[in-house]
């Protein structure tokens, strides 16, 4: 079975970099963040790079200007691993952190944006400039957004918190109160005719919109004035294939230009968070019916039982709360035992299980990339569960975060 966890991978990554850059606060002016956008030399940054070393010496605190300098440094070390700057340009965040006590540790993140970049730019401040990042979308998944009445329809796509408008038309059907001089009944037949047309030409557009990307389309919010839009839905206008994908409740809105995509979205909002639950719940309703089958369900919980499933290459889906803050760590005693253990802070003092003497962690990483890792090893599926559900706060309260749905049941 093929399982490609990566953008997955990639999303939690990106998401969880943000959150530890957003919060880490240094002791004064002294956290760097530079941008590197594609197309700019590496040679015109290290230039930048060294000039601002120059700027440095005037720092009057000898704390600040050690860790300013140390985090250029170490800086420009890393830019100079690249012979270029990546298609999407390069984003490098370093300087010293408070941990626990008076220490501090230097932290150091390269990303690799998943949007481009467009400008060079250089920031040492008292925390790290995240905000060119922010709302940056590691995949490419979006909702179709539809509103619509006789008059107008606007057609959008929302990714992320983004919306954008895709085409805006207004229609030729006249006004019922326009009568003219014909007779009422022709009239009336008349403008039926000419909303047929507009509906039709609405769902052509949709077609043309997202019906490439049916991939990546998580579902269409279709919105606008009742009684119309829900005649459009309950008539079948919408290529097949994209009326599948139509998320009910239809939404009631004042607008049909593009401030009623926003009013769409603001409102339909709870259906949006629902449909994203709505996959988790059910892989979670899957593993409380797996426990509760009296001859072994198909079912793994704790971090022990679910590696043990997974070194016999029984787990078929991890599903791994994405609250988890743990830390996956290979540590060595003085007395040459090796071994792995997970800890709340890779900073604590962890005892040798052989022989108790303090044992030095010579590697860390997060446990939930260790679990993507795993994954990828041995063909599993990889479910992320937010603790927004009940099912969600129940994976992290009862079973520590960490379950598994079964291919067989190992002995
Ligand atoms: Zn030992």
């Amino acid at each position: 079975m093929a399982t490609d966890n990566s953008a997955n991978r990639a999303r939690y990554d990106f998401k969880k970099a943000m959150e530890e850059l957003r919060n880490y606060r240094g002791r004064g002016t002294e956290l760097i963040s530079v941008y590197v956008p594609p197309g700019k030399q590496i040679s015109d940054a290290m230039a930048y790079l060294r000039d601002e070393q120059g700027q440095a010496q005037n720092i009057k605190s000898k704390t600040t200007l050690k860790n300013v300098t140390g985090a250029i440094d170490s800086i420009m070390a890393r830019l100079k691993t690249f012979n270029k700057v990546p298609e999407k340009g390069i984003v490098i965040f370093c300087g010293e952190v408070p941990r626990a006590g008076d220490q501090t540790k230097m932290v150091q993140y390269v990303i690799e944006p998943p949007e481009p970049i467009t400008a060079f730019l250089y920031r040492c401040d008292s925390s790290f400039f995240t905000e060119p990042l922010d709302g940056m979308l590691v995949d490419k998944k979006f909702y179709g957004l539809l509103v619509m009445d006789r008059k107008e329809a606007t057609i959008g796509m929302l990714a992320g918190t983004r919306i954008q408008v895709l085409k805006h038309f207004e229609s030729m059907v006249p006004s019922k109160h326009h009568q003219g001089g014909q007779s009422s009944v022709r009239f009336e037949r008349l403008i039926e005719i000419a909303a047929h047309e507009f509906y039709k030409k609405i769902a052509d557009n949709c077609t043309t919109c997202f019906l490439d990307k049916l991939m990546d389309l998580e579902g269409i919010i279709i919105g606008g004035h009742s009684p119309t839009k829900d005649f459009f839905y309950n008539e079948q206008y919408l290529h097949h294939e994209l009326q599948k994908k139509v998320i009910k409740p239809l939404i009631d809105t004042g607008y049909t230009d593009e401030s009623g995509l926003k009013e769409l979205v603001d409102n339909a909002q709870a259906s949006i968070n629902d449909l994203q639950l709505s996959q988790e719940r059910e892989m979670m309703q899957r593993l409380f019916r797996e426990i509760r089958k009296t001859e072994g369900g198909l079912d793994a919980y704790g971090e022990a039982d679910v590696r043990r499933c997974a070194d016999m290459g029984a787990v078929d889906t991890f599903l791994i709360s994405s609250q988890l803050r743990k830390f996956r760590c290979t540590c060595q005693c003085p007395n040459g035992h090796t071994f792995k253990v997970t800890v709340d802070d890779p900073d604590q003092t962890v005892k040798c299980p052989e022989c108790g003497s303090n044992a030095k962690v010579t590697e860390s990483k997060d446990l939930i990339d260790d679990f993507f890792e795993m994954a990828d090893e041995y063909g599993s599926n990889m479910q992320l569960i937010t603790p927004d559900s009940e099912e969600g706060g129940m994976l992290l309260k009862a079973f520590g975060g960490i379950a598994a749905l079964l291919r067989y049941r190992p002995e």
